[in-house]
């Protein structure tokens, strides 16, 4: 009697569980529909979201309020919609270069406005009530820096308060005493699963609330809504997640939030192949929030098992954008072999609205334990510099008219032009624009440097790297973004 009893309560919840995995799917196969469209890249700024917010205030569904200003005296906004009575608070960018999840709540807040999804809808606005803080830190987005106006990091202001935006956290937290707090971030690129090569995606923390990192219900309820969203990403970004550190941090908000009796969940928006402005990222983000939502609302993340918690794989910081192993370089008549570690950096143009990629070599040795969103095994390569061509260009236009392919066949990497307009800082051309003083380099490599060079193979030359990016000589696939103007 006991067994079949039991055996129909299996049947039931696998049905459920399988209905609520339908219902995700859906979720990521019709997100094009929600995708708030007019924030698609990741320097969005205080004056883009607020169309989107009068939007909102107009819109009977939901209630809008202003909660507070920023230090340059930009607004902050909450918006709410729901009737539950389980307050869930979301916010976003309280650092101002992590944009991805402020996307992602605009997506959300489209996708609970249509009249889609009507019954999952209605059983996430019966049970909660939402309340959604984007974009935190306006003063901080405009430059696209992580700190404020003020120059601190509000995440780090929780307990002194001396910050207007990290002021307005804690008034919204407290008036709300929110049963789920969701903390959303944007983490490094270089964040991987540990021991995988696989990209930490996204990482959770359900946060601890003291340096023993003790559990209490609060806390477990917050990892028990995290193994719910990391079965369903699993499915979209295998092997992609992570966890966060749970260190303790007295000054964050996070870690007070959850001390004030908040399940709190971290999500860091890390990195994915390819997706340089982090849209698809942004899409989990829709898919992991919306379900984590869901199961709130209908009580299914208790029967999860708390355990599994653990045994999402650790965030580590082992990636390079470009790895390459085991070349040769020659140093004084002797041949070494090292892998090399490449970051593409990023550098904003004055209006922090684009930018450009000054690389830089990160590590070199053995980095046998690292690994790379691009790899290239060059067993048998031997680095090579790269020349500057002898003639000198009076214009960039002049440039425009060479067969670009067949100089870096030939092994040139720098190309003298005489008058570059001031306002120009990098070029589109896959070669170094060099004043016509510059002086051939000599070979050498260290930590620091432009990874500028060429491989070389049975005495032929096979890669160019310039400015970081790989260019394969023959098949001229590449991904090459800019090389650098040289003064
Ligand atoms: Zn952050």
């Amino acid at each position: 009697m006991k067994n079949s009893i039991l055996s129909i309560l299996c049947i039931l919840s696998a049905f459920v569980y399988g209905q609520e995995k339908d219902v995700t799917t859906n979720l990521y196969d019709t997100y094009e529909q929600y995708k708030e469209t007019t924030i698609g890249k990741r320097r969005i700024k205080h004056v883009d979201i607020q169309p989107l917010i009068v939007k909102y205030t107009q819109n009977p569904k939901f209630i809008v309020q202003k909660v507070g200003e920023s230090i340059e005296g930009r607004s902050l906004s909450l918006i709410s919609i729901g009737t539950g009575e389980i307050n869930v608070f979301l916010w976003s960018q309280m650092h101002g270069n992590e944009p991805t999840a402020t996307q992602a709540i605009f997506d959300i807040l489209n996708f609970l406005d249509s009249p889609d999804f009507a019954e999952e809808k209605k059983e996430i606005l019966k049970h909660l009530t939402l309340h959604f803080l984007p974009m935190l830190n306006p003063d901080g987005a405009e430059v696209y820096q992580r700190r404020n106006a003020l120059g601190v990091d509000i995440n780090r202001d929780a307990l002194r308060l001396q910050s207007p935006e990290g002021q307005t956290l804690k008034k919204v937290r407290d008036s709300l005493n929110a049963d789920f707090g969701f903390n959303l971030h944007d983490q490094s690129t270089y964040y991987n699963a540990e021991l995988t090569s696989k990209p930490a995606t996204i990482s959770y923390l359900a946060t601890a609330y003291n340096y023993e990192k003790d559990m209490n219900d609060v806390r477990a309820n917050a990892m028990k809504v995290i193994v719910y969203m990391n079965n369903i990403i699993q499915k979209y970004a295998p092997g992609q997640v992570g966890r966060y550190s749970d260190d303790f941090e007295p000054r964050a908000f996070g870690d007070n939030i959850a001390k004030w009796g908040t399940s709190l969940i971290l999500i860091e928006s890390g990195g994915y192949t390819n997706d340089i402005e982090k849209q698809e990222i942004r899409k989990l983000n829709y898919v992991s929030i919306i379900s984590a939502l869901y199961t709130i609302a209908n009580g299914s993340y208790k029967e999860e098992p708390v355990e599994d918690y653990e045994k999402i794989p650790q965030n580590d910081k082992k990636l390079f954008d470009l790895k390459i192993e085991n070349v040769t370089y020659e140093l004084l008549g002797k041949n070494y072999i090292l892998d090399l570690g490449i970051h593409r950096l990023e550098v904003d143009n004055e209006t922090h609205d684009d930018f450009y990629y000054s690389s830089r070599i990160m590590d070199q040795g053995d980095l046998s334990t690292y690994y790379g969103y691009e790899t290239l095994n060059a067993k048998g390569y031997k680095l090579k510099v790269g020349k500057v061509f002898p003639k000198s260009f009076i214009s960039i236009n002049d440039i425009s008219k060479l067969d670009i392919m067949s100089l870096l066949k030939l092994g040139y990497a720098y190309l003298k032009v005489t008058d570059i307009p001031l306002e120009i800082v990098s070029t589109k051309v896959p070669l170094h624009l060099v004043s016509p003083k510059f002086e051939q380099p000599k070979l050498y490599m260290e930590i620091g440097i432009n990874p500028t060079f060429f491989l070389e193979k049975d005495g032929q030359l096979t890669h160019a790297v310039i400015n970081g990016f790989l260019i394969d000589l023959d098949s001229e696939k590449t991904n090459f973004k800019n090389a650098m103007i040289i003064r």
